[in-house]
């Protein structure tokens, strides 16, 4: 019968069962635990049982509320998390200087050299490509105008697509002959949306210099 003990509201450490979570593949047990820093993980029940797991992942993260990474102000921890491989990592709810929330994970931010929202990412992106790429000849005006999600796409939004080796969503954009990438995402709506910002600094920027909006 101890298998299958429900956990829920028991606390072990910082962390108290919320309820159940899907279990591992190989069919232990796990559940949801709110730890008391606001964030929150999922372990098995054998992880909390032995004390291997005690907290969400905060005791090994310092604080890092009040910093400033590149636009980005930390305002505290959030119970969001980032999904990578098996395990996720509590993310952080930072303000971009354009006033968007966004969530990143501890090392995303400090080993990033240009830290923003993913708004403000997609335009930085578009615009140093834009540099770098000249800005004449190449990119078919009928395709802008016609921008269905193209046949192999996975997403049904022209490019956003899955990676299944990082478990990301990346955000694309052909001009001028040229694919750009405008980074990788865990959210699917980050990519769109970085995806969507390109488009109107690329595509939008270009029929308006040739006369054609
Ligand atoms: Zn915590
Ligand atoms: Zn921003």
């Amino acid at each position: 019968m101890k298998g299958l003990e429900s956990l829920i509201g028991q606390r072990f450490d910082k962390l108290e069962v919320v309820e159940q979570a899907a279990s591992t593949a190989s069919g232990q047990r796990r559940w949801l635990c709110k730890c008391d820093c606001g964030g929150s993980c999922i372990a098995t029940t054998g992880n909390l049982h032995s004390g291997r797991t005690t907290n969400c992942g905060c005791r090994k993260s310092p604080d890092l509320t009040g910093r400033i990474f590149g636009k980005l102000t930390v305002l505290g921890r959030s119970d969001q998390r980032n999904a990578r491989g098996s395990r996720t990592t509590p993310m952080w709810e930072c303000r971009c200087t354009c006033g968007a929330i966004t969530y990143k994970a501890t090392d995303t931010l400090k080993n990033s050299a240009t830290s923003m929202c993913s708004t403000c990412a997609g335009k930085y992106a578009a615009e140093s490509a834009r540099r770098a790429a000249g800005f004449v000849g190449g990119t078919q005006i009928t395709k802008i105008r016609d921008m269905k999600p193209a046949a192999a796409n996975t997403s049904g939004v022209r490019g956003v697509y899955y990676e299944k080796k990082s478990n990301k969503w990346r955000a694309r954009l052909r001009f001028k002959g040229k694919t750009m990438s405008f980074g990788s995402y865990a959210r699917f709506e980050d990519a769109v949306c970085a995806r969507k910002n390109a488009e109107k600094v690329y595509f939008g920027a270009f029929l308006e210099e040739n006369g054609l909006e």
